[in-house]
């Protein structure tokens, strides 16, 4: 760590929250210029429908979303016509603060006039979606899947996917929403955040059980329900390759300008977190992109009341330090002269 400034030219910088240094002549950095711009609800939401308007089957991975405030006349009028013309289309939404993580902020309503217009949204844009009512549970627990994705290079494109990544749970049976459930985040949101503040929150050494598990054991279980894991995990391939076409020509904007062609400087590569829900039909479904994905292989533990220790999470070190790992070995420096 530099905390006070690097002395050294490195082979590989590894920056903890974004791209931001125009200092860097050569080697390669762990983020890509604009990245953090690039995945944030608004910006991605944007980027997918661009997509979704020329190539609208190849796309269908993402709910339908509107940016707030400005398309909340367009989001009350084609509300309405699908309702006029499918009377039995009682859909549910969810209203997603831009920038946010975690679950902050967000909230389900029935109907866009239980949209919170007052203040705070237009202060704070935000997404609204379709939210989807049919998720996979599995436990009777909806769960959703973090996954692991190298963008190793830009041009020419290269994406690694990690074989095995995390499935966070929900700690309350799910419900279909109603009015009377739609507040409860701990059986509509996955948010390890959240959830961990639930009672029923729990952490398990085994990563076939507890709340936080590993996708590749979900997998096995699916797999022994007959469920078609090769169709699943090719479906999970497209959406993610589909994702990163979409982002490609504004981030080739953003390298192009803090990394100009022929000047010295570094390559990029950067590791990213997807949030993919599974539907009932097994369906995987983008909810999000993280640029900074956690990388943490700890979790706290309340010893007694008021007093926390940090423990290890085997969990999340058997997919994260393989996805390091791995990540290392792909950008090896030696690997390149070699
Ligand atoms: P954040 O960045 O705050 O975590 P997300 O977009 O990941 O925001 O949403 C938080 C959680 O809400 C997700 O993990 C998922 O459980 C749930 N969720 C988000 N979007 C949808 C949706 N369209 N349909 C169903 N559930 C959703």
């Amino acid at each position: 760590q530099f905390p006070f400034g690097r002395r050294l030219p490195c082979d590989i910088y590894w920056h903890g929250v974004s791209f931001h240094d125009n200092d860097i002549f050569s080697g390669q950095v762990n983020k890509f210029p604009g990245m953090t711009e690039m995945v944030r609800k608004i910006t991605l939401s944007r980027a997918v429908r661009t997509m979704q308007d020329l190539f609208p089957l190849e796309y269908n991975f993402y709910p339908r979303s509107w940016i707030l405030p400005e398309e909340f006349p367009l989001f009350v009028a084609e509300v309405r016509m699908m309702k006029d013309s499918d009377p039995s289309w009682k859909p549910t939404f969810i209203v997603k603060p831009d920038g946010g993580c975690q679950g902050d902020g967000i909230y389900l309503i029935k109907d866009p006039s239980d949209i919170r217009l007052t203040g705070s949204i237009q202060s704070r844009p935000a997404v609204v979606q379709e939210y989807i009512c049919k998720p996979l549970l599995v436990d009777k627990l909806k769960f959703d899947i973090r996954l692991y994705v190298l963008l190793k290079s830009l041009e020419p494109l290269e994406i690694y996917i990690a074989k095995d990544g995390l499935s966070r749970f929900c700690t309350e049976p799910y419900q279909e929403p109603t009015l009377k459930n739609l507040h409860q985040v701990f059986m509509h949101l996955t948010n390890y955040s959240l959830n961990i503040h639930s009672g029923n929150f729990i952490h398990s050494d085994n990563v076939n059980t507890g709340s936080k598990r590993t996708f590749s054991s979900v997998l096995c279980r699916l797999s022994s329900r007959g469920a078609d894991v090769k169709k699943l995990w090719s479906d999970i391939i497209s959406l993610v390759i589909k994702t990163i076409i979409a982002l490609t020509p504004e981030l080739k904007v953003y390298y192009q300008s803090d990394i100009p062609a022929g000047k010295p400087g570094p390559t990029c590569f950067q590791i990213l977190g997807f949030d993919i829900l599974l539907m009932k039909n097994l369906k995987p479904m983008l909810l999000e992109v993280n640029a900074n994905p956690s990388m943490r292989i700890e979790h706290e533990q309340e010893l007694s009341p008021g007093v926390f220790e940090n423990v290890p999470s085997p969990v999340d070190e058997e997919v994260k330090v393989a996805v390091i790992r791995d990540t290392l070995r792909l950008v090896d420096p030696q690997k390149k002269k070699r």
